[in-house]
């Protein structure tokens, strides 16, 4: 096994990776910029090296900085973790060059299934059914006018290199496409420094349903079942569960089976998570591959028992997989929350200064993947996100019931956070019922529009106080509190939002 393993990233991941590193007896070396001295990769890694100021165009995605720590410090091999340089081809093919083992599918992989259009037509030659729309780019307004009166409106422009839900642009008539091309194409080369686009049929309501796979050196592929990710804000999870509600054996046999036939016809090799949308009569379209380890990775561990982060270095290494697909069961439920520091209350703004108080949930069924500790500063220069809360459960109710049990539990001070929001979605009844969709917090969700007036004020002071007293009491059940939330107004019996 390697003996040393460099982790190209910060962060939660950052920490995941170390783990998974010391479960095989590998030293890890980390790295960090200037805002991240104290870090918690830092403290928990065996060793660290400076990389340079905060901005992650001058540290964390500098190919050269991190090629040469990792030839300092002797590593044998490379784990990007997600985001960063976690898919770029160039990363990955500067590793190969020095020698050093990159810890993710070969380079000409990560090119292919990384552009959307490359990915479509791979689908497509595996006989994977993909959402409609075109496998060429689009070059002129009234080419993507054509286009979209074929396929029909509403359309939706994306950017073949997208990412993170950036370059796309919904379109809902034909006057708006010069300049939804225009804009997508634009956002698109800001972003991504490649301005191609193409354009797919704008489905209604889907759900977002993800199959992992893993492939070996040595010609095994297999698929650890799926991923439910349908609870988004602007087209970015953040709720993911596994298995999906939806999802029964033999739809995730052909879901699978498809995810595997396409992988193994990129010649695809280490863990990787094919996406797709499905429609309400559960028929699904190939949307992307994620050629990485995923934020959501963790539902899937707890769901199959597998480690995936070992997996991931084991296969990298050039071992066999230790399980073949038979060997695959799903046993309970798994739920993931994404905790931001972000307040809700103010368009999700992200909220950044130092976490004054920080004590994180625990007990049966939960797991905190998280990069902070009581201290730790949430830098302007990086994601907001505070941890991944994650709940296991023997079904999907118990599951939900220990993640509101660790939602209360968990004290985070000095941030905002979305803790509440995370509360009020598990509690909505369509949440219960399992109907999701990716429009679900759109749909529900109604930020509080009035300021709040003097005697509210008082009111809400006063319903506080209250509730504390009761909940030291410990009478207060977490499903009866904050019953002014616009999400519990919007399903209450009498409320606007039901008669929808
Ligand atoms: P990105 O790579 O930027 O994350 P994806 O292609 O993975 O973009 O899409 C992200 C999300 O955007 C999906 O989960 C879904 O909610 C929405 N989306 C993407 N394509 C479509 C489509 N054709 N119809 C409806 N929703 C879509």
């Amino acid at each position: 096994m390697f003996k040393k393993v460099l982790i190209a990233n910060r962060g939660e991941i950052a920490v995941r990776i170390i783990r998974a590193c010391r479960d095989l007896g590998i030293r890890s070396a980390a790295v960090f910029s200037d805002a991240d001295r104290g870090a918690l990769h830092v403290r928990l890694a065996d060793e660290a090296y400076h990389i340079g100021p905060p901005p992650s165009t001058e540290s964390y995605l500098v190919i050269d900085k991190i090629i040469d720590v990792a030839k300092k410090s002797g590593a044998e091999a490379i784990h990007p973790g997600y985001g960063f340089l976690a898919e770029n081809s160039k990363f990955g093919k500067a590793c190969k060059d020095t020698g050093i083992v990159f810890i993710g599918p070969p380079p000409e992989a990560i090119e292919m299934m990384g552009d959307k259009m490359a990915a479509r037509k791979a689908m497509l030659a595996a006989n994977v059914s993909v959402v409609p729309g075109t496998e060429e780019p689009v070059e002129r307004e009234d080419q993507a006018i054509n286009i979209a009166k074929n396929i029909g409106f509403p359309i939706l422009i994306k950017a073949a290199a997208g990412g993170g839900g950036k370059g796309m642009r919904i379109v809902a008539e034909e006057a708006e496409i010069k300049s939804g091309v225009r804009g997508a194409r634009s956002e698109a080369k800001s972003a991504f420094g490649d301005d191609r686009i193409y354009i797919e049929k704008y489905l209604g309501r889907p759900r977002h349903i993800e199959i992992q796979v893993i492939a070996d050196t040595h010609g095994n592929c297999v698929y650890l079942g799926e991923r439910e990710c349908s609870i988004q804000r602007r087209h970015q999870k953040v709720i993911e569960e596994a298995p999906s509600p939806l999802v029964d054996e033999l739809m995730r046999k052909k879901m699978g089976e498809a995810a595997v036939a396409a992988a193994e016809a990129a010649g695809y090799v280490n863990a990787g998570t094919v996406e797709f949308l499905v429609d309400q009569e559960k028929n699904f379209y190939f949307l992307e591959v994620n050629t990485r380890l995923q934020v959501e990775h963790p539902v899937t561990e707890m769901i199959t028992g597998i480690d995936l982060a070992v997996e991931q270095i084991r296969v990298a290494y050039g071992e066999k997989l230790s399980f073949a697909q038979e060997d695959i069961k799903i046993r309970g439920h798994a739920i993931e929350c994404r905790i931001y520091a972000e307040d809700p209350s103010s368009g999700f703004l992200p909220s950044t200064g130092l976490l004054r108080g920080y004590r994180e949930p625990s007990g049966p069924g939960i797991r905190v993947d998280s990069g902070v500790y009581e201290g730790a500063e949430i830098s302007v220069y990086y994601d907001p996100m505070i941890s991944k809360l994650l709940s296991y459960g023997i079904d999907r109710q118990q599951a939900v019931t220990r993640m509101l049990r660790a939602l209360e539990e968990y004290r985070i001070s000095g941030v905002a956070n979305n803790i509440e929001f995370h509360k009020d979605i598990l509690v909505h009844p369509e949440f219960a019922a399992g109907n999701l969709s990716t429009h679900f917090i759109d749909e529900y969700y109604r930020p509080a529009e009035e300021p709040i007036s003097e005697i509210e004020e008082a009111a809400a002071v006063i319903a506080a106080l209250t509730e504390h007293e009761a909940r030291n009491k410990l009478t207060l059940s977490p499903l009866k509190k904050n019953i002014t939330s616009p999400w519990k107004m919007s399903w209450r019996p009498g409320s606007e939002f039901n008669k929808k």
